[in-house]
């Protein structure tokens, strides 16, 4: 029988009470309604969550999504039933009654999306709950997590082509912010979304205004970044949880209104301070990188780095929460030689696989292209994601103050002889 569908403009305007779509949404949605296969590659906020939402209620049957993290997914389930979308997440912290619950609404065609976290996937019972029900599209949401390349590495994400198999004939989608070309090649080749159409905006924030400088004095080059901040809210990241908790206690000393984030705090107080800084517009949160996936604070106004992040990848997802409102916002980085050297030694002691240890040097090496060019950051960043810039943005520090040359290699040598 042919698939009833309706309307994607109707749906958002009834459903969402949106005008328009935005961006690359228009065609994202109508390629997956009309039963084609979706690979979206486009930067945090652009929309990505309208484009499987959408189509799943364009489609007869119910849209099936997995996504990495419970608290995400509870919050996209709570807004979709405010919506009236009639939505549930199918995750370990359910009671045999929900979870029989959730396979009776299955059943009755009776839902429009069902979220699924990657652990679920993988049980019998999920297959089995799914089995007979109707599916408008299966979509995988953060999917930079099947990549190794990818910062948050999820091998389950795979598993649901498994039960996607069962199912020929329905769409199957992909969507990440995170669009280098390794991680994109990945996503597609280890998803087999080779007949996929691929769709990507631009990468670029220009709204962000980017620095990094070597560090000499951390904690005072600290101090003098936040000066420039006096009355808003950011993120200060940090390596480890000891080092989030020393900096948040010395900033509140040097009278910077500061609380610290981290996963080894009591959940009561790690709650209370981000829903302080969700709340709040003259707060500095000093964190790991356990904070800031799915958190939507529009008006974060600076980012700082006190240390180097992973890799190029994750720098651009952790300064991309500055700024989603569109206003001018900074983002600074400090970081020395001697940080570098030790990754690298790192990388090359552990216990990783060559294959892992190459993938883990190159992510370093890319980083470490960004904070030594001499060259536009902007241009630098988005080359990484194969995206061409004509570079000079004036926006970033080399395009402010062009540096002198010789200052990186200088650094080189003197972190390589100490
Ligand atoms: P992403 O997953 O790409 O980071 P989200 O799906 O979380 O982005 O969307 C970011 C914000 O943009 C949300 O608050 C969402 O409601 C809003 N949004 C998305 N599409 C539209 C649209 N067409 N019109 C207005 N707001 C939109
Ligand atoms: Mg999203």
């Amino acid at each position: 029988d042919t698939p009833q569908t309706r309307d994607p403009l109707a749906v958002l305007r009834h459903v969402y009470g949106y005008d328009s779509f935005r961006g690359k949404q228009a065609p994202v949605i109508d390629r997956v309604v009309s039963g084609g296969d979706a690979v979206v590659l486009f930067p945090t906020g652009a929309g990505k969550s309208l484009c499987f939402q959408v189509p799943a209620l364009c489609r007869d049957g119910v849209g099936i999504v997995v996504s990495p993290l419970i608290a995400l997914m509870r919050d996209q389930v709570e807004a979709l039933r405010q919506l009236g979308v009639r939505a549930a997440a199918l995750n370990s912290s359910l009671s045999p009654d929900e979870f029989s619950e959730i396979r009776r609404l299955l059943n009755q065609d009776a839902l429009d999306l069902l979220y699924v976290t990657p652990e679920r996937i993988v049980t019998p019972g999920f297959r089995d709950m799914v089995a007979s029900a109707k599916i408008a599209l299966f979509a995988i949401d953060e999917a930079h997590c099947v990549s190794q390349w990818g910062h948050d590495f999820r091998p389950e994400y795979r598993e649901l082509w498994q039960v996607a198999d069962l199912f020929p004939g329905v769409p199957r989608m992909a969507l990440t912010a995170t669009a280098d070309p390794h991680t994109r090649d990945d996503i597609i080749e280890r998803l087999g979304l080779h007949s996929a159409e691929v769709f990507t905006t631009s990468f670029d924030r220009p709204n962000i205004a980017y620095e990094i400088v070597e560090r000499d004095q951390p904690r005072q080059q600290l101090l003098r970044f936040l000066s420039r901040h006096k009355g808003s809210s950011g993120i200060v990241y940090c390596l480890s949880r000891a080092k989030v908790e020393e900096t948040a206690d010395w900033l509140n000393e040097q009278g910077v209104r500061a609380l610290g984030y981290h996963a080894g705090m009591d959940r009561a107080v790690r709650d209370a301070n981000q829903d302080a800084f969700l709340k709040e517009e003259d707060l500095c949160l000093v964190a790991t990188v356990a904070f800031g996936m799915g958190i939507d604070k529009p008006n974060v106004r600076y980012v700082a780095h006190l240390d180097l992040p992973g890799s190029v990848e994750a720098y651009y997802q952790e300064t991309g929460r500055a700024g989603r409102d569109g206003l001018p916002s900074e983002v600074w980085m400090a970081y020395g030689m001697t940080d570098v050297i030790q990754r690298g030694r790192m990388i090359d002691g552990g216990q990783s696989s060559d294959e892992v240890k190459r993938v883990e040097r190159a992510k370093l090496n890319a980083l470490l292209g960004i904070c030594e060019t001499a060259g536009c950051r902007r241009q630098a960043i988005l080359a990484h994601f194969g995206e061409a810039h004509p570079g000079g943005c004036g926006n970033c520090d080399t395009c402010l103050k062009p540096v002198e040359t010789w200052y990186g290699t200088e650094a080189a040598i003197k972190a390589l002889a100490a």
